[in-house]
């Protein structure tokens, strides 16, 4: 039975929940179509994850510090994309977190040790990852560095699903795993309404935003985190430090590319509020919205309307000449 329609499923995947919701006008099409993306879900997991043994990213963890291990062209882009970031947000975002990353564990509430932390944090540096574009290959500079796509691969995720309703001629939708959504159009000639939660009260949202045909990723200290004698450990490593971030509670970016804001919010989040937006401020087709540990709200300068007269909204234009 032909029923135009929104279509929407939602399912546990990759640590997290992925869903998807599109306008069409066959039932039975539409159905096809959900079972493609998470397919398609499926398989970059399988590629990507370090949780997955077979991965190829297991693979390349257990052996590129002895000799080149080939990766297929989507990973290899994936990881020079992840590089260039590194370069652009000189180290904030760097894959090679994940020597000390591998040793913790949220669900458990498992974290290193300060010995530990020291010793691993010295194999945290993109510059120990080695690509050679003619052999597709990937080596490391010296044992014990790891890589880990998790501040990236989910942006990829919705960048594929968005492309899938796409390829069906969809013209309306929202792909979305985590805190990473890719919007499809708007949703029939409204925009899409994106919120962005209240980093402190469960199930509340901070700010709203209108958004269409755009990319926009969260990063936030209440993803995956436990606290212990008053300290959150969370997810989010400093490279610098080898130890979770300080001093933000959520970076929200959005712009064209959903792995460029996947990875960026994850950047601004470790780079911080004023390091941050001014990142942001030479990024012409992005902008961030930062929630600090005082729980008070930055603007990206794109974002700012000096009209408005909001005192509790500062924004952080680039000063001239810092680009
Ligand atoms: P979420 O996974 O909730 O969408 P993010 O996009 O910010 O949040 O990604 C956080 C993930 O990025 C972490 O779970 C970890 O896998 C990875 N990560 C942590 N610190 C860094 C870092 N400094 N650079 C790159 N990736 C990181
Ligand atoms: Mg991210």
């Amino acid at each position: 039975m032909a029923r135009a329609d929104w279509h929407a499923d939602a399912r546990p995947k990759m640590g997290t929940e992925v869903s998807v919701y599109f306008w069409h006008e066959n039932e039975v099409a539409g159905n096809a179509i959900i079972e493609e993306i998470f397919a398609e879900v499926d398989r970059i997991n399988a590629v990507m994850s370090t949780y997955v043994e077979t991965s190829q990213i297991s693979d390349i963890n257990r052996r590129a510090a002895d000799e080149a291990v080939f990766a297929s062209e989507e990973l290899f882009q994936l990881i020079r994309r992840s590089l260039d970031i590194s370069v652009l947000t000189r180290g904030a975002f760097d894959i090679t977190y994940d020597s000390v990353g591998q040793h913790y564990d949220f669900r458990e509430r498992r974290r290193p040790d300060e010995a530990t932390t020291e010793s691993e944090r010295q194999h945290i540096n993109f510059r120990y990852v080695t690509l050679d574009q003619g052999k597709g290959t990937v080596s490391f500079a010296q044992q014990g560095v790891r890589i880990n796509l998790g501040g990236i691969a989910k942006g990829y995720v919705v960048e594929r699903g968005v492309e899938i309703l796409r390829q069906h001629g969809v013209e309306y939708g929202v792909v979305t795993a985590g805190g990473d959504s890719r919007l499809l159009g708007d949703r029939r000639g409204r925009p899409w309404m994106i919120g962005i939660r209240d980093p402190r009260e469960d199930g509340e949202v901070a700010i709203s935003v209108p958004l269409e045909d755009e990319a926009i990723s969260t990063s936030g200290d209440y993803e995956r985190y436990f606290d212990e004698d008053g300290i959150r450990y969370h997810h989010i490593i400093k490279p610098s430090s080898g130890r979770p971030v300080e001093g933000v509670h959520s970076a929200t970016v959005f712009g064209p590319d959903a792995v460029m804001t996947d990875a960026l919010s994850t950047s601004v989040f470790v780079m911080g509020v004023d390091e941050g937006l001014k990142l942001i401020g030479c990024l012409p087709d992005y902008e961030a919205i930062v929630i600090d540990a005082e729980e008070q709200i930055f603007y990206s300068s794109g974002l700012a309307d000096p009209a408005s007269g909001e005192a509790d909204s500062p924004s952080l234009a680039p000063a001239p000449g810092t680009c």
